[in-house]
């Protein structure tokens, strides 16, 4: 079972700009529930881990994207909780040189001092990832595994998201979180009080996203702000840089790169645009993935961007 390291808190933020809107601002910080098994993905491999002791599995495989946040957490569960970890991983480009891969992708460097095997794959076999042929396939070479899919979304997953809303969050209005797959907020809308208003802030801009979350609840109490995807998933322009930098520093609060700077970007010019009434009490999600931040600074060198703090 998973331990948590360090119990998630509200923080509240004190800032001129709500004091004017008259609205009351507070982060869950679940980026704090464990240095390397982060916010969201600590919260969503917890059941599954479960499942694959009982189940006596000694594998556990998954997927992901390079930098992933899912890559970084499932490698660290594994090495903290006895399981071998594979990590199928988009880009077989990657595979051509390991140790200059590693060397340039702080996410893989670090799934691999935790034991991850990588598997890498084209882009196209990547996309045919769930189907039973290419499962086959990693059966025949790695053996009997317990597979947890891309992002770590499945039922166990949703079960575990339930999990980030307290009985004392029920007085707020809103609670925001970051979407990727849309397991944590099908999770937080299952929790929630018909009440409130879950806002969930997709870090990508493809339309697939109501259908995941109406697979894992059953409430109507969201919405999606599609506004703040900065271009697609794992985009990032001056703005934002600068905007998560002025944040760490004002309110000792760090934001990640591709989902808590994108979603917080989006709450505060919201709060600007007058969209919630005077008086709203938000309590924003933060998910955790700050492990990215290095890896987009890999990215913001290149392009001679500004890098984020760390
Ligand atoms: C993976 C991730 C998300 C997206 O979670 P989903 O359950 O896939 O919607 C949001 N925030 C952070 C920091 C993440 O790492």
């Amino acid at each position: 079972m998973l331990k948590i390291q360090q119990t998630p808190y509200n923080q509240h933020i004190n800032d001129c700009l709500l004091k004017k809107k008259e609205i009351d601002l507070y982060v869950k910080r679940e980026d704090v529930l464990h240095q390397h098994i982060s916010g969201n993905k600590f919260r969503k491999l917890y059941y599954n881990i479960i499942a694959a002791q009982a189940q006596q599995h000694d594998t556990l495989l998954t997927f992901g994207g390079a930098f992933s946040n899912h890559i970084a957490a499932t490698a660290a569960a594994g090495k903290e909780y006895g399981f071998k970890t594979i990590g199928v991983i988009r880009g077989d480009e990657l595979g051509k040189n390991l140790s200059k891969t590693l060397a340039e992708n702080p996410t893989l460097q670090f799934a691999a001092t935790q034991g991850m095997e990588f598997y890498f794959v084209s882009r196209k076999a990547y996309r045919e990832k769930t189907q039973a042929d290419f499962i086959d396939k990693l059966s025949q070479s790695f053996g009997r595994f317990y597979l947890v899919p891309e992002g770590g979304t499945n039922a166990l997953a949703v079960r575990g998201t339930e999990e980030i809303l307290r009985p004392e969050d029920m007085d707020f209005d809103y609670v925001c979180s970051a979407i990727g797959t849309g397991g944590t907020i099908a999770g937080i809308i299952n929790s929630s009080a018909t009440n409130q208003k879950i806002l969930g802030f997709p870090a990508l801009k493809e339309d697939f996203l109501n259908h995941n979350i109406q697979q894992y609840t059953q409430k109507d109490n969201w919405s999606l702000v599609r506004d703040y995807h900065f271009g697609g998933f794992g985009k990032i322009d001056k703005k934002l840089v600068d905007f998560i930098n002025m944040v760490k520093t004002l309110h000792h609060l760090p934001l990640d790169p591709i989902y808590t700077g994108k979603m917080f970007y989006g709450i505060i010019d919201l709060i600007k645009k007058d969209y919630f009434p005077k008086g709203s009490k938000i309590l924003a999600v933060h998910t955790g993935g700050l492990q990215g931040r290095e890896g987009m600074n890999w990215r913001l060198q290149k392009k001679g961007l500004p890098l984020l703090k760390l």
